[in-house]
Formats: structure tokens, C-alpha cells, sequence
């Protein structure tokens, strides 16, 4: 075993413990630290060690790592905490645009020895699948953008499964029919190319209501596999074990998201989620009365209180009310009252973006309460504190067949005693519909920036 392959054994090895060490928010970020630490060994060390790379290309290589450096870290430093979801899509397309770039220089490399039909046909395949995951992922990742920073709406062309199976169906055809001689123009690549890339824009287009986050988590795996492509190519084992330990991630995160949406791994493959499912609407219209409460009013009810459940939502992220609200927990439990937090899977606009959030400003890890552990609590709760959350605690998802969240497992705050809704106004969650809780003689609204609220909550509880 040569210098360069203990380098990529010692980089492995550094990203299954990073991996391991980001499942929890104490070591998480020492995890990417050595995960990083490992990413740059192994391309300092191809760099330098690799017998194929010419001096003379050092240039180039340098030159794109300082641009990418530098934006990559302009970028990184900018982001606010809600600007993470759409950077981290952004980032997962440039990983597909990179592993299909590579499909595209290697098969040049092909040409420049003679038709690419007297190529070795597992190497053929392996450029025609890298190229086809890799534009899937980048345009898929680009759509999925678009939707996070609110640019593209969701659309649903007729026939859209039909078209989407055809189309899927085409493009592995054509790519197997080259790789075996029956397609001899070189241009053949360039068709790929462009159905992938529409099969991407495709693929993402239709997706609606509450089912991006599963399509994020697919689409992350479809760059891992499009990277472990290009291992394969130049048989480059940490690029191969990365990309597998990318892909198979994002396959469990898949298969773990789809469970907490109640969606089947076959629906999320063919594009038939929840918004752009045929049954899928835009909900039932609800009538009714809300009624208000005041922050006093609130903050004596909450005094009382044996047992108060926080529901934490996207709009705890956009108002950073995170350390705001643990101190809140922290002066409730200064009065007696136990304080728990509901975690639903898919609150926020990231998987892990409540924990994340709330591991920032030290909230006790033991009180972050899953969906299915906490929603039996809700019975025995006496006041639920919906924190900028809307989706996750809309009752349509289970009783409105035509809302597009029908199905969607959500937490029972209704079970409680009072709930307590604190967001700015009465407008709809990413879903895009209303939400019949605020409606419920057991809810009363709370109406303003969560920051804001939650301060003057705590500042009312003191004064008690
Ligand atoms: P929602 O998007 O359903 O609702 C957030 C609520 O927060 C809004 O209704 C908004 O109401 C309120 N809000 C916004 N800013 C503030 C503020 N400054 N102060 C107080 N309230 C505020 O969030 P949920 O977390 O309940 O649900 C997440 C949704 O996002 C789900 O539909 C999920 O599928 C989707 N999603 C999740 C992803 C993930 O991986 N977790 C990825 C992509 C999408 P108002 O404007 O009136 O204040």
C-alpha cells in the first residue's frame, strides 16, 4: 500500500467519524471538523501523490480551488440560520453539476482514442449513469432552490407521472443502447445531457404541500451516488467511499422522512407526492372565529400550569427566537411547571432544524421530544405553545383528503388543554393552506414576532 492510499484510508476513516459525531449537537461540530480535516488531506495528497496529475496542470487546480474557497467561504459566512435549506440545495447541485462535468470530460477522454463504441462498456456505463444522476441532482437541486428562497411555485403538467416515467424510461434506454453499440454518434452524450437535466426540472417541478423535505434528502443521495460514479471511473477509493457514505445516507434520511410523511419510497420515485398527486387540492375552505389572548393572560396561564409542551416551527428560525425562548422554559421551570419541546421531523425548512436551532442556545437535548413520543404527552398537557409552527400542527392532514398534507403524521397539540398560537398574522404555513387548529374553541392566538412575544412573555412571567 503506497503513501496515497493510507491517505485515503486515514480520510475515510475521518468521515464515518464525522458522520458519527454529527448525530449529536455536542460533538457535532468537532465531527465536521475532522471530517474536513480528512477532505483536505485526500485532495492535497491527489494533488502531490497522484501519478497522473502533470505539474504543469497545478495552475488550473490551484487557481479553481481559490475561487472555489473563496466563495464557498463568502457564502458560508453571509448565510443567515433561515438562508441554511436553500444553500445547503444549492450546494448538493454544484456536487451533481461537478459528478456530471466529470462523466463529460472522461468520455472526451474516450473519443481522444478512438469511437467511443470500442470503449470497455463498464466504463461507458459508468459515464452515462454519472452523467445522468449528477444533471438530475443539479437541476432537481436547482428547482428545489428556487422553491426554498420562494421563486418557483409549485406546477403540475397533465400526464405529469406519465411523462415523468416515460421520460426516465428514454433516457436509461439510450444510455444503455450506447453503452452496448447500438447508438454510434458521439452526440449522443449531449442528448443525455439535456433529457437529464429535463428530467430534473421534471422530477422536482410538481412536488408541493409538506413533501420537499423528502425530495431534498433524495436528491442529496443522487449526488452521493453520482460522486461514488466518478471513484469508480479513476478508481479512486475515497472518492467511491465517499460518495457511497453520501448516497446511502441520504437514502436512510429518504426512506426516514418518507416514513414521518407517510408517503411510500415508490410515489416520492415517480414524482407523485402530496401537491402533485392527482387527489391533492388546496384544502377546504374554513370558517369560523379566532380568538385572541393577551401576553398577561397567557403568562398567568402558563404560571398555572402543571405541564406546558413548546412547539417550535420555521418561524422560531426567521425570528431567532431560539435563547429567547429557553429562557422562557428556564423561568417556568424556576416556577414548577414541567417543560417539554415537540420535535416534528419535518419543522423548519432543513431535517434537524429545530434540534439544530435549539442545541444553539443550550436547550437540554433530553427535553427535545419526537413526534411519536411526545404525542401521547399531549393529553396530559395542560398549555401547548405553538412557536411560529403551522404545518406541523394542522389538523387537515388528518381529516381534509383534498389538503395537499393529507397523510402526513402531525402532532397532536388538539389533545391538550389550551393551545397557544404565536406567529405575526393569520397567513398559511409552506403548505399554503389554513389551518383549522386556530379555529378550535381550545385555541387562542397570540399575534406577533416570536422574538418580540416570547421576550415580553418572560418579562410578564417575572412580574408575576
Ligand atoms: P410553516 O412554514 O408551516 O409555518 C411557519 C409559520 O411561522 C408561518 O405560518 C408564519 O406565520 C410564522 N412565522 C414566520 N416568521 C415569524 C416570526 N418572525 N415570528 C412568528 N411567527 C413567524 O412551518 P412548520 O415548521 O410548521 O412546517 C414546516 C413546513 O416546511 C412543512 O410544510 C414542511 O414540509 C416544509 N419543509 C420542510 C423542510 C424540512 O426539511 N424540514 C424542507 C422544506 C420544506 P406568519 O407569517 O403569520 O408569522
Amino acid at each position: 500500500m503506497n503513501f496515497l492510499q493510507i491517505i485515503y484510508l486515514i480520510a475515510s476513516l475521518t468521515f464515518v467519524i464525522g458522520i458519527k459525531m454529527l448525530g449529536k449537537p455536542e460533538s457535532a461540530r468537532r465531527g465536521n471538523l475532522i471530517a474536513a480535516f480528512g477532505m483536505t488531506i485526500a485532495i492535497f495528497g491527489t494533488i502531490f501523490l497522484y501519478e497522473g496529475i502533470k505539474t504543469s496542470n497545478y495552475i488550473w487546480i490551484f487557481g479553481g480551488l481559490i475561487v472555489g474557497t473563496v466563495i464557498g467561504t463568502l457564502m458560508a459566512k453571509k448565510v443567515k440560520m433561515t438562508g441554511m435549506p436553500q444553500m445547503v440545495s444549492f450546494f448538493n447541485g454544484m456536487g451533481g453539476a461537478c459528478a456530471g462535468i466529470i462523466s463529460l470530460v472522461e468520455f472526451d477522454h474516450i473519443l481522444h482514442t478512438g469511437p467511443f463504441t470500442d470503449a470497455d462498456p463498464v466504463k461507458l456505463g459508468i459515464i452515462f449513469l454519472g452523467l445522468v444522476i449528477g444533471s438530475i441532482s443539479f437541476a432537481g437541486s436547482m428547482i428545489a432552490f428556487g422553491k426554498l428562497v420562494e421563486k418557483i411555485k409549485d406546477k403540475v403538467l397533465p400526464l405529469q407521472q406519465v411523462v415523468n416515467i416515460g421520460l426516465l424510461l428514454l433516457i436509461l434506454g439510450i444510455a444503455a443502447a450506447a453503452t452496448l453499440g447500438y447508438i454510434t454518434t458521439p452526440n449522443v452524450l449531449f442528448l443525455i445531457l439535456a433529457l437529464s437535466l429535463l428530467y430534473g426540472v421534471l422530477f422536482v417541478m410538481p412536488i408541493g404541500g409538506a413533501d420537499m423535505p423528502v425530495v431534498i434528502s433524495l436528491l442529496n443521495s443522487f449526488t452521493g451516488v453520482a460522486a461514488a460514479m466518478g471513484g469508480f471511473l479513476y478508481d479512486n477509493k475515497v472518492m467511491l467511499f465517499g460518495g457511497i457514505l453520501v448516497g446511502s445516507a441520504g437514502t436512510l434520511l429518504t426512506v426516514v422522512m418518507c416514513k414521518a410523511m407517510n408517503r411510500s419510497l415508490t410515489n416520492v420515485l415517480i414524482g407523485n407526492f402530496g401537491g402533485g398527486s392527482k387527489d391533492a387540492g388546496e384544502g377546504k375552505a374554513i370558517t369560523g372565529s379566532i380568538k385572541e389572548i393577551s401576553k398577561s393572560d397567557a403568562a398567568v396561564l402558563m404560571k398555572y400550569s402543571k405541564k406546558v409542551v413548546i412547539v417550535p416551527g420555521y418561524g422560531l428560525a426567521v425570528a431567532q427566537a431560539q435563547h429567547i425562548c429557553h429562557e422562557l422554559e428556564q423561568v417556568l421551570e424556576d416556577e414548577g411547571v414541567e417543560v417539554k419541546y415537540a420535535i416534528h421531523p419535518v419543522a423548519g425548512r432543513m431535517p434537524g432544524h429545530m434540534n439544530v436551532l435549539l442545541a444553539e442556545s443550550n436547550v437540554s437535548y433530553d427535553k427535545l421530544i419526537e413526534m411519536d413520543d411526545i404525542n401521547p404527552e399531549f393529553k396530559t398537557t395542560d398549555v401547548v405553545l405553538i412557536v411560529g409552527a403551522n404545518d406541523v400542527v394542522n389538523p387537515a392532514a388528518k381529516n381534509d383528503p383534498s389538503s395537499p398534507i393529507y397523510g402526513m403524521p402531525i402532532l397532536d397539540v388538539e389533545d391538550a388543554a389550551h393551545t397557544i398560537v404565536m406567529k405575526r398574522s393569520m397567513k398559511a404555513g409552506y403548505a399554503g393552506i389554513e389551518n383549522e387548529l386556530f379555529f378550535s374553541p381550545k385555541n387562542s392566538m397570540l399575534f406577533g414576532d416570536a422574538k418580540k412575544t416570547l421576550t415580553e412573555l418572560v418579562s410578564e412571567l417575572k412580574s408575576l
